[in-house]
């Protein structure tokens, strides 16, 4: 195995995948079988492939999916993706169909041609297992942490924030409650500025062990743009950011180390004791009961809540409003159990859909919220 990822092979395969994000099936093919008849996402046409020998008459044997950009040739049944098709129309290998079509579309001409990965490549996190093998990453000290975090924060904010605003005003999160909650954004297209302000900052090497940037040298939020700071009196810990976009898989990308607390817990720092606190699933949530004047903290990342998180919670009345799904069930049982141990108790709220859809859904959501918490408090006084 290679250690840094960073073989010949692994950059031809970069290489390919760009290609293949790039291109843009229906021109691609188009050009070669230009008497084609489009239905819907396909291509119906005369086979065109030199080696398959057809007599240019007859029915089309050649379907292509513009979709996928797979095509398939029923009579000599051989199908494949544009880059067999580029061989087979070429008779050029795989690594020449790759560097030719790259030239095509522009790719990697800035410099270094094939040795040049896309930006989406470059920035990919390293993976957790590479970065213990190396050793060479220690985790960054509490105050370096915060003063990557800090500055972090504050060179994106120096970028056009509308597209981040405009997500969460979407989901019903104003700009007042993103602000307070120190979120922060930059668009795709200032990636390079950002990146060089934080090289400006600090060494690449701390930025590494913080996980900001990767072995590769990149900063690592490239499609994770939206960050979500934790604050302890108001200075930011850490940072979880998500994609605005559709379809990108994972949604979160965090720095490095564990989640340090319970997310917007800076918030409940001057809330009076007694007061009504909501413990829910998640940034939005959290976020969408903030803007309608609840008090609550979330719970990102996969191991759910710690003993450790409760302590702070103990001097108010904390009311659980997470997924209406098993695991959220099981989840506020879990949480219930635990708050007992420690003498206290947790009220759970039953909602017919999350905090967030609750919230679009229903016009009238924060009345019916606040009387669903008060119910559910006082069923807990009754059971106790
Ligand atoms: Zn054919």
């Amino acid at each position: 195995m290679s250690r840094e990822g960073e073989g010949p092979l692994q950059r031809w395969l970069e290489l390919r995948d760009e290609v293949k994000r790039r291109i843009e099936y229906r021109s691609f093919y188009l050009r070669y079988c230009p008497e084609a008849r489009q239905t819907g996402a396909r291509l119906q046409a005369l086979c065109p492939i030199p080696a398959h020998a057809h007599s240019g008459r007859g029915h089309p044997s050649l379907s292509v999916d513009l979709q996928q950009g797979l095509f398939n040739c029923f009579s000599r049944d051989e199908g494949g993706d544009a880059l067999t098709f580029y061989q087979l129309m070429h008779g050029v290998t795989f690594a020449e169909a790759v560097r030719l079509l790259a030239r095509e579309l522009g790719i990697g001409e800035e410099g270094g041609g094939a040795r040049r990965p896309s930006l989406a490549a470059a920035s990919a996190p390293d993976a957790e297992s590479a970065v213990e093998e190396a050793g060479d990453f220690a985790p960054l000290d509490e105050g370096r942490t915060h003063a990557v975090c800090e500055s972090f924060l504050e060179v994106c904010r120096e970028e056009e924030q509308l597209e981040g605003l405009n997500y969460l005003a979407r989901r019903g999160i104003d700009s007042r409650t993103a602000r307070g909650a120190g979120l922060a954004y930059f668009p795709r297209r200032a990636y390079r500025r950002v990146m060089r302000r934080m090289l400006d900052c600090f060494p690449l090497e701390t930025l590494q062990r913080g996980g900001l940037f990767n072995r590769k040298e990149h900063l690592t939020f490239y499609r994770h743009r939206l960050l979500f700071p934790f604050l302890v009196e108001g200075r930011a810990v850490y940072l979880q950011a998500r994609t605005t976009a559709s379809g990108v898989e994972p949604r979160w990308h965090n720095m490095r180390g564990p989640v340090p607390s319970l997310y917007n817990l800076d918030a409940l720092r001057n809330l009076p004791s007694g007061s009504v606190v909501h413990l829910v699933e998640g940034f939005t949530d959290t976020l969408t009961l903030t803007a309608h004047g609840f008090h609550a903290v979330g719970l990102v990342g996969a191991g759910g809540l710690k003993d450790e998180w409760l302590a702070p919670l103990a001097r108010f009345r904390v009311v659980a409003a997470l997924d209406p799904d098993d695991a959220g069930r099981r989840a506020a049982a879990r949480y219930r159990e635990m708050f007992a141990r420690r003498g206290s108790g947790l009220a759970v709220l039953n909602l017919p859909a999350d905090v967030n859809d609750f919230f679009r859904q229903h016009p009238a959501a924060a009345l019916e919220f606040e009387l669903l918490a008060e119910t559910a408090l006082e069923a807990m006084r009754d059971e106790g």
